[in-house]
């Protein structure tokens, strides 16, 4: 299904750095505020610019006629663009990809529309793009979970029975999903050290979890599950996801029901959606399944993307960000499909809006692990930065930086980055 977006060799008329994350093949989606006071509004970012989509509307430039009535760019988040579905995100993309290019005069050559049009992305706010009604959190990376189990359980009961059968996950706290640049408050809660009773306490294993998850639209009624022939008529886009983890509170609360307040106190998602039509070009076979997936996961096309991914600690003590983890989407052994699939099997109801992120992405080699839990495998062996400072955990005034790209030919779909800053916990009462 590649259309005429994606073509390699489109141009645009917009001053796009060679190593951008924001060509014009990629489009992606967020809100932002252009000043101070502004009505939040939907935008795509073009290089290093962002183009205000309800100038768009208003000058009326969207000629499908849904768009026109609906007008979906004047709001402060995707919802009500998302639930419009696939068929409208393409009219859109394409009207946006064509007032783009290099030989198209309407904003090319119109000094005025331009100045009320577009605005650099370092001068606005950028907002959560998505008013997120439900979060899940899968757990779909092999080498993650058979790490995270041969750490706890020993090699022999790495994957619990049923991992090899269904794409495992647990439902998240949508309240607490941030945008990229907001600090995180390092949390309080419960910890219990090996040798003594529980206490209430600032997390000091304090961890990342290097994801991505995608935002669903239009999505299902409750009782008539999405087939998974038709999930990716429900895949808006996606975003770079880190699933703060608090791991000494997790430990000690974890059993029986899975994560709780080890997990929901701050999830950092990056501002732009990246549409799921940008990453065609990057569509693959994900890992082979053995044994055979039940039917209703499977017998469906490629479902999985090389999409590049990365994480960069920095600490008060460095200028950047130390790239810690290399890894990539693909390492999946359960796609995006298939948890939609699966998610919804029961006949539960997804929403536009709703956000599912992938699990802990974590590649088969050691620097490829997108935890520290992982790299420094529980602790036991500290990485490293070139500042001779050593790391286990996360410890205040670090930073987190995740970044990712699919690699196209002479130019990169990127994400941007989900970053933030961790803060002392305030744990008096
Ligand atoms: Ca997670």
């Amino acid at each position: 299904m590649p259309d005429a977006t994606t073509d390699a060799a489109l141009r645009t008329f917009v001053e796009v750095p060679a190593d951008s994350h924001f060509p014009i093949q990629n489009l992606p989606y967020g809100v932002f505020a252009p000043y101070h006071g502004a009505a939040p509004r939907v935008g795509v970012a073009i290089g290093e610019q962002v183009l205000d989509l309800s100038v768009l509307e208003e000058k009326r430039l969207f000629e499908d006629r849904r768009l026109r009535a609906q007008r979906p760019f004047s709001h402060a988040s995707l919802n009500p663009f998302m639930a419009m579905g696939r068929e409208v995100w393409r009219a859109a993309r394409q009207t946006i990809s064509y007032l783009l290019r290099h030989d198209t005069p309407t904003l090319r050559d119109d000094e005025a529309l331009r100045r009320e049009a577009f605005h650099p992305i370092s001068a606005v706010r950028l907002l959560l793009p998505v008013e997120i009604g439900d979060y899940t959190d899968f757990y779909s990376s092999k080498e993650h979970a058979t790490n995270v189990g041969t750490m706890f359980r020993g090699a022999e009961n790495a994957l619990q029975p049923n991992w090899l059968h269904l794409p495992v996950g647990y439902h998240g706290r949508a309240s607490s999903v941030i945008v990229s640049g907001e600090a995180v408050r390092r949390p309080c809660g419960q910890v219990k050290p090996d040798d003594g009773p529980p206490r209430y306490a600032a997390s000091r294993l304090l961890d990342f979890e290097l994801e991505m998850g995608f935002f669903v639209g239009p999505g299902n009624p409750l009782g008539e599950p999405i087939a998974i022939g038709d999930t990716e008529k429900h895949i808006f886009g996606l975003v770079l996801v880190n699933d703060w983890s608090a791991r000494d509170i997790q430990k000690w609360e974890y059993v029986p029901l899975g994560p709780f307040l080890g997990k929901s106190f701050a999830t950092t998602i990056s501002p732009w959606v990246v549409p799921l039509d940008a990453l065609d070009p990057f569509r693959l076979a994900g890992p082979a399944q053995d044994p055979e997936p039940l039917s209703y996961l499977r017998g469906i096309a490629p479902c999985a993307y090389n999409v590049h991914l990365e994480v960069g600690l920095q600490t008060p003590q460095l200028e950047a960000p130390h790239v810690i983890c290399r890894s990539n989407l693909r390492n999946l052994y359960w796609s995006m499909c298939q948890q939609l699939a699966h998610h919804t099997v029961n006949g539960c109801n997804m929403r536009p809006g709703d956000l599912l992120a992938s699990g802990t992405i974590s590649g088969p080699t050691e620097d490829s692990y997108g935890s520290l839990l992982e790299l420094t495998w529980r602790g036991t062996k500290p990485l490293t930065l070139p500042s001779g400072e050593q790391r286990k955990f996360i410890e205040d005034g670090d930073r987190v930086v995740m970044t990712g790209w699919a690699e196209g030919d002479g130019y990169r779909i990127g994400f941007g980055e989900a970053a933030a800053e961790v803060l002392p916990a305030h744990c008096d009462s």
